[in-house]
């Protein structure tokens, strides 16, 4: 069931908030793969229906996805609310992606680190000359500020 692929990240994650919420009124199930239930939005109640198998087929009235091909948060909070195991594994997934991108910053901080040591006072003043020269206009305006004093 690949109905959180086929979302948005940020319908994802607004789907998982919703669902952690409670904004699922109700739902009912219809056939072996089809639901239907209602999710609080920020204009009133949305009537979703889900199909888990055809999830291209599933449809929400909210101005969102209304008459589109859209899996906005009110089908995916629906989703979790009736597959709170799925909710769980995507949880799982987004702390798993906040580990990797934060061992990745500190990976590449520690790069950084060590590149810079590695220069010599000479490499150093021309680095950071360059990066002066190519910043926005204000940066360098409050560096001459701050270090000359106008
Ligand atoms: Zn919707």
């Amino acid at each position: 069931m690949g109905l959180i692929s086929v979302a948005s990240n940020l319908s994802a994650w607004r789907g998982y908030e919703y669902y952690k919420s409670k904004k699922v009124k109700n739902f009912k199930q219809l056939g072996a793969d089809e639901y239907t239930g209602q999710v609080t939005g920020s204009d009133g109640v949305y009537s979703i229906f889900l199909d888990t198998k055809h999830i291209r087929k599933s449809t929400c009235n909210c101005p969102h996805a209304n008459g589109k091909r859209i899996i906005c948060k009110h089908i995916v909070a629906l989703y979790f609310e009736i597959f709170p195991k799925e909710a769980d594994n995507y949880l799982e997934l987004v702390e798993e992606n906040e580990r990797e991108a934060e061992q990745y910053k500190i990976e590449l901080e520690r790069k950084l680190h060590k590149y810079i040591n590695a220069l010599s006072k000479e490499e150093l003043r021309e680095a950071l000359l360059e990066v002066l020269y190519d910043s926005p206009e204000w940066i360098y305006e409050r560096f001459i500020r701050d270090r000359i004093g106008y």
